[in-house]
């Protein structure tokens, strides 16, 4: 059931005192770097300066703002013969971010992947079809390698192409899948479209579903959907990639592997450390990365550390389900919303389809939200009458969360435009206008 026994169950004092160690050596091999080597040797820092974990404070943040003013390989911490590999975040604005990797640093990935997959019942013999880009984005290279270590058939399938997806299901008995959870409803058309259904017309038993905020509900339709089994991966780049932190079967929240990262949560507004088990921004420092070591990293990505220990017997904590990232935050009306609110909503209402999309219009002085909404089928063959019921409960229920009242929109099924990667929730209109 373990992966790594002896490091999963670590006893919680044996895994801070590892995370001392480590985070001194960390700041060691950072040292080496032209951005780290300046700012320590300005504050005076080095591996002494840290003598119990809440000495990471003395450390100030990384931002990916660092990351690009010192674009390219100003964070590099070996020379560059070292190097083995690059990825880049797929952020859409600004220049990209890049990591380079050793090749122990891609060793020591490779098995948190595994670790991760191993955890919820991936053993040799499965068919995994990882249906992530392959390239600079993590999510393909980062799975395919975890999956080669468990000894699994990997089909390095990649995103997009849905008919040969599905195809290559069905040929070759696909038991596990990869793949961003919005793909994940989107393809259900395509099956339906060949008058197949996941559930019954493949062997699919385990889903990962990453890259991008998704609700509870989202998760659970899609396990119904395809008979599966979905599990919660966590990751970014700046952090390897996926294997950062994990569901495991008892599907609690998701365990970050605390023997590779030192994790804080903190008030993005004041940068100071949120209340144990309080909601905040989620900080990381890599803990056992030599090529591009990265101390106190914001992720912008907001969430919570469940503190009761997990029945599976992990002693890594558990953080819950991303709610979205700081800069995904949208502010209307001086109302703060994420978009995966509205997608939590959303999904529980019957009748609502698999996409739908956030628009944000300016009338005059104010903020309009509109939410376009793919719907059933059913709903557009019926009756009139159906469809103006469901478009009102879809604002009264949006308006009893997000306390805004949208104007709401309903469209067929599959009329709004698909990505092959992370799903675009926002339209922002507001700016042109300004
Ligand atoms: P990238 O570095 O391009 O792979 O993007 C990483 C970002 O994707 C993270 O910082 C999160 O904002 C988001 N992300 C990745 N996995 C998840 C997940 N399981 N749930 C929510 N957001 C995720
Ligand atoms: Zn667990």
């Amino acid at each position: 059931m373990y992966w790594e026994k002896d490091k999963e169950t670590m006893s919680r004092n044996d895994l801070k005192a590892l995370q001392l160690v480590r985070i001194r050596e960390s700041i060691e091999k950072a040292a080496a770097s032209h951005f780290y080597g300046r700012l320590f040797s300005e504050l005076g820092i080095n591996a002494g300066t840290i003598t119990s974990l809440d000495d990471i404070k003395k450390i100030p943040f990384t931002t990916k703002d660092d990351l690009r003013e010192h674009w390219p390989y100003g964070f590099c911490a070996v020379p560059k013969e070292e190097l083995v590999r690059m990825h880049s975040s797929s952020g859409t604005t600004g220049r990209a971010t890049v990591i380079f990797h050793t090749q122990k640093d891609i060793n020591e990935w490779t098995n948190l992947v595994a670790r991760s997959m191993y955890m919820t019942g991936v053993r040799r013999g499965d068919v995994f079809q990882n249906m992530m880009t392959y390239g600079l984005f993590t999510g393909g290279l980062g799975f395919h390698y975890g999956g080669e270590r468990i000894g699994v058939l990997v089909i390095p399938a990649g995103a997009g192409n849905s008919k040969r997806q599905i195809q290559l299901m069905r040929d070759f008995e696909t038991t596990v899948i990869h793949i961003i959870p919005s793909y994940a409803l989107h393809l259900i058309a395509v099956f339906e479209e060949l008058g197949l259904s996941p559930r019954n017309d493949t062997k699919l038993t385990i889903a990962f579903l990453g890259a991008e905020p998704h609700s509870e509900k989202t998760s659970q339709k899609i396990e119904e959907l395809y008979g599966i089994s979905a599990f919660n991966s966590y990751g970014l780049s700046e952090m390897n990639g996926p294997g950062v932190a994990f569901e495991c079967p008892w599907k609690k929240g998701m365990h970050i592997w605390e023997d590779a990262f030192y994790i804080e949560v903190i008030d993005p507004d004041t940068m100071e450390p949120v209340p144990e088990g309080g909601e905040g921004e989620l900080v990381l420092t890599t803990l056992t990365r030599e090529g591009m070591p990265l101390l106190r990293y914001r992720t912008k990505d907001l969430t919570r550390i469940i503190s009761e220990p997990c029945g599976c017997g992990r002693s890594h904590r558990l953080i819950e389900r991303i709610k979205g990232r700081t800069d995904d935050m949208l502010i209307l009306k001086g109302v703060n919303i994420f978009p995966i609110q509205v997608e939590k909503k959303l999904m529980e209402i019957p009748g609502v389809g698999t996409h739908f999309v956030i628009i944000l219009e300016r009338e005059g002085f104010n903020d309009l939200m509109v939410v376009r909404v793919e719907v059933e089928r059913e709903f557009f063959s019926g009756d009139l009458k159906a469809l103006e019921k469901l478009r009102r409960t879809i604002i009264e229920e949006l308006k009893s969360d997000i306390l805004i009242t949208p104007k709401v929109e309903l469209v067929e099924p599959n009329s709004l435009p698909r990505t092959e990667g992370k799903a675009i929730r926002v339209i922002d209109n507001r700016k042109d206008r300004l």
